[in-house]
């Protein structure tokens, strides 16, 4: 007999709501003329969904171009590293950092994509941050033929140079935002301008489990691959019990962790940690873990766990500002399926520091020849820290973590800023806990 949870079982088809809510959270709290377009977006997916065409599709698309499935794979030396013996305590890593483009952002974009060619859209738009969204949905968006319009901040455009290359030699238009602070928030507001007026030809596509009904719903959909890989791999690669104790993922919006978590919610022996950035300390604006100090409120058109100012602006709480090194962690909110999950104690609170993360960044790359993106190290230093109790305990304990990227992006960053310190660090300094 399989241990129940709290939860509607099964899960995955009783979660969302068809209006889009998780419990409380979740929902559609848009303008109207908007609301009424993801409606019929949704509709639409709910039709096609299942269909033997675009099943057909995606699956030959993530085996041919994303070169799927990723691998799972024994970080046998790091495990070694944190007190681990094969058979007792194992750190198994499910390699995001292999997809195409080297991150798992692609599984929902490619899905994304796929759906505004079938509904017959010619262009596809988003907004992005770094710079990492607006990369996969490029790629995706040159796979199909469709257009593919980024908008960005003036002031990210500058900073993430690589990234806006690479969206242009995919054939992207880049579209910089030019008022207020220039970053984000502006990228945001410009793309839903852009698609209020061009609905009828272009789809928007969000870059996470975030947004309004039903993008959470729809990118956890596309995002589950990981996990369905992850379980038959496990119950062929690893003895024991046919699953992993504990499951380990980094959470900006959430989309990789619930791709990975998703599987496994309907079996509560199965530990989920979401993990969350926790920067350079306490103070807000020096983190970005919504889930430990946020609280209920409505941002960006649905209702979530979110970090304020206590200030209140004509859309609804102002979002307080947030920090991580790992730029795609740093957004203050959760998707809302984290919200429902954590606040009905299916996962777990968990989080790693900046320091903790590069940590784990020189580890696993000095362990095991893997240099692995910023975001992943914060669930790798995790489950590091999960493998040294159960050590400690005595327990067995086998762990999979979502490693979501590599890190070639992060390299200069980690160098100039901290290779001083830690570059030269004995390996066994750099695993100590901290
Ligand atoms: C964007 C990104 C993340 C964070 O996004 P989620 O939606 O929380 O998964 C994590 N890892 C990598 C490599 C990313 O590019």
């Amino acid at each position: 007999m399989r241990p129940t949870s709290p939860l509607p079982t099964p899960y995955l088809t009783s979660v969302p709501t068809p209006q889009g809510f998780f419990g409380p959270y979740g929902g559609s709290f848009i303008p109207p003329v908007l609301r009424e377009e993801l409606d019929k977006i949704y509709a639409q997916y709910m039709a096609i969904k299942d269909t033997d065409k675009f099943k057909t599709e995606l699956e030959a698309i993530r085996k041919d171009f994303q070169g799927r499935p990723t691998p799972l794979f024994y970080a046998g030396r790091l495990s070694e590293a944190v007190g681990g013996k094969k058979g007792e305590v194992e750190i198994w890593l499910k390699r995001e950092d292999l997809n195409h483009t080297g991150a798992h952002k692609l599984n929902h974009c490619i899905s994304e994509v796929l759906l505004a060619k079938l509904l017959g859209k010619t262009k596809v738009i988003a907004e992005t941050g770094a710079g990492q969204h607006g990369v996969a949905l490029a790629t995706a968006a040159a796979f199909y033929g469709l257009e593919c319009d980024i908008y960005m901040g003036s002031i990210d455009i500058a900073k993430e140079s690589p990234n806006v290359t690479r969206m242009k030699i995919l054939g992207a238009r880049v579209i910089p935002a030019t008022h207020g602070l220039q970053t984000l928030k502006e990228a945001v507001d410009s793309a839903f301008e852009a698609y209020l007026e061009e609905r009828e030809t272009a789809m928007y596509c969000i870059g996470s489990v975030v947004g309004p009904h039903p993008f959470p719903y729809m990118v956890r959909e596309f995002q589950k691959v990981v996990g369905e890989e992850a379980q038959w791999q496990w119950k062929e690669q690893v003895k024991g019990s046919g699953k992993p104790d504990k499951v380990v993922a980094c959470v900006g919006g959430g989309s990789n962790a619930l791709g990975i978590f998703s599987v496994f919610i309907d079996d509560e022996e199965v530990k989920l940690y979401p993990v969350e950035p926790l920067g350079r300390g306490e103070t807000l604006g020096q983190h970005a873990a919504s889930l430990k100090y946020g609280t209920e409120g409505i941002m960006h058109g649905f209702n979530s766990i979110m970090l304020k100012t206590g200030a209140q602006t004509e859309h609804g709480p102002e979002p307080a500002p947030v920090y991580s090194m790992a730029s795609g962690l740093d957004y203050p909110s959760v998707g809302p399926e984290h919200a429902y999950l954590f606040s009905k104690g299916r996962t777990k609170l968990a989080g790693a520091t900046d320091d903790e993360s590069l940590r784990a960044f020189f580890a696993l790359s000095k362990l095991e020849g893997i240099i692995p993106a910023l975001e992943s190290c914060h669930a790798v230093a995790y489950a590091m820290k999960l493998a040294r109790e159960a050590v400690k305990e005595g327990k067995g304990c086998k762990i999979l973590v979502n490693l979501s990227g590599r890190g070639d992006k992060d390299i200069d960053f980690v160098w100039t800023k901290y290779a001083e310190t830690y570059g030269a660090m004995p390996i066994e300094e750099l695993l100590k806990a901290e």
